[in-house]
């Protein structure tokens, strides 16, 4: 039977409402394949870049226009739209993808990172940034901190009003299925580098019992509300850098079955020490089934992805092409520079002569520099179109790579000059 139509429900069945993962080719010398991942509200094709548009808008830039420019879904955050607009409001508009105008597949997380992330240097630890605290209580109690952690849950001041709030697997399942996405990722507590061993292995359990929860909850959902698309639900693999956490996380959640349930895919979270990502990545992928999707949580800079793509992960998102875009940074095949360095203020090439994005041809750097030197708002637009074509383009370059058997060579030719660059200056 194929994986996707083990669940009895029956809208599950044959119908453009199901989920499921086709692998089209495997590497007979590595992890990477190509697959496609069959939603209710569209393909994608693997490997794929999903660029995030957190609070259901990938700011600065029209759906229509992320459409274009080669995306083939969307991640929002399940914990920035349960504060505004709330979950319910999205259930009454027809769900994520309607309400935002996107017209194919989303992706949620679950909260769980943002929540535990407003402990004070959290993000940073996440950054591998080797400036943050050393302890335990990053994450756990303390009073200049925002959330919160126990074994039933995680309770956090919200960064809007100040006001408390509780997520638990349960709660963050009900707000997942009423945003509506087509993958949706399980509460996980997400560790830091810096945390304990012991700590990392309490972590772990507790993310073991609540992906159980989610679970069980997930499948109350989906059977309390007949009729809506099949929401697909991924485990998240936690362990940080010890290879026998990550070993145990991956053979635990990837054969979990709760009441039936499985998960249909999985997410490689927390933190992943920059130099380690292949070891860490392989260690998960070598036994997660092969049948489901994996998905690596956050990383997208170009040579991470490679690593993400050889070493068996079908879907990336990450911030970052979004993000740095609004500060001018933007990526090309010579590196990555900054548009508001004055050496381009009469360079009348595009950002990238190689790019085919909207913005490579229509626009020069002279243009460019002008708008982020003059604060205009289409800086961010314009920018934030070329890099995340960039990264999509990329990632789906290495697919065909896959595809024509030259991944190998393709890497090194990219990296070799991406990286060349990107050593000598940064702007
Ligand atoms: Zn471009």
């Amino acid at each position: 039977m194929p994986y996707g139509l083990m669940n009895s429900h029956e809208f599950r069945f044959g119908n453009a409402l199901s989920f499921s993962f086709e692998i089209k080719h495997a590497q007979s010398n590595s992890l990477a394949r190509v697959g496609t991942i069959n939603t209710p509200h569209g393909q994608i094709q693997t490997p794929a870049f999903i660029p995030v548009g957190t609070k259901a808008t990938v700011k600065s830039v029209l759906p229509e226009s992320m459409k274009d420019l080669g995306s083939q879904a969307l991640l929002s955050n399940a914990y920035h739209l349960y504060l505004q607009p709330g979950p319910d409001v999205l259930d009454e508009a027809g769900g994520l993808a309607k309400f935002m105008n996107w017209p194919g597949p989303t992706f949620t997380d679950s909260g769980g990172f943002q929540v535990l992330s407003l402990g004070v240097g959290f993000k940073k630890v996440l950054a591998m940034d080797a400036q943050t605290t050393r302890h335990d209580d990053v994450i756990a109690g303390n009073k200049d901190r925002l959330a919160h952690v126990d074994d039933e849950g995680v309770t956090f001041k919200s960064h809007l009003d100040g006001s408390m709030h509780r997520f638990t697997p349960e709660v963050s399942m009900q707000v997942q299925h009423q945003i509506g996405a087509d993958i949706m990722f399980a509460f996980d507590e997400c560790t830091t580098l810096h945390n304990t061993r012991p700590y990392q292995e309490l972590a772990m359990d507790r993310t073991y019992a609540w992906a159980i929860r989610c679970l069980d909850e997930h499948k109350r959902l989906t059977e309390e509300r007949v009729g809506k698309p099949y929401q697909a639900l991924f485990g998240v693999i936690q362990g940080a850098q010890y290879e026998d956490l990550r070993k145990k996380a991956a053979t635990d959640l990837g054969g979990l079955e709760s009441n039936g349930q499985s998960f249909d895919g999985f997410g490689i979270g927390g933190a992943l020490d920059k130099g380690q990502l292949g070891t860490i990545v392989s260690w998960v992928n070598e036994i997660l089934p092969e049948n489901k999707p994996r998905h690596l949580l956050g990383i997208g800079a170009p040579e991470d992805l490679f690593v993400g793509v050889e070493n068996g992960c079908d879907t990336f998102d990450c911030v970052l092409a979004s993000r740095i875009a609004r500060t001018s940074a933007v990526y090309t095949m010579e590196g990555r520079f900054n548009l508001s360095n004055s050496r381009f203020k009469r360079d009348f090439t595009p950002i990238d002569t190689e790019c085919d994005c909207y913005t490579c041809t229509h626009y020069t750097r002279a243009y460019m520099h002008h708008v982020f030197r003059g604060k205009e708002i289409i800086a961010a637009t314009l920018a934030t179109i070329h890099n995340e074509r960039f990264i999509v383009r990329l990632v789906d370059q290495m697919r065909q790579a896959l595809l024509d058997g030259n991944f190998g060579d393709m890497k090194e030719q990219f990296l070799g000059r991406y990286l060349h660059r990107s050593g000598q200056a940064r702007d």
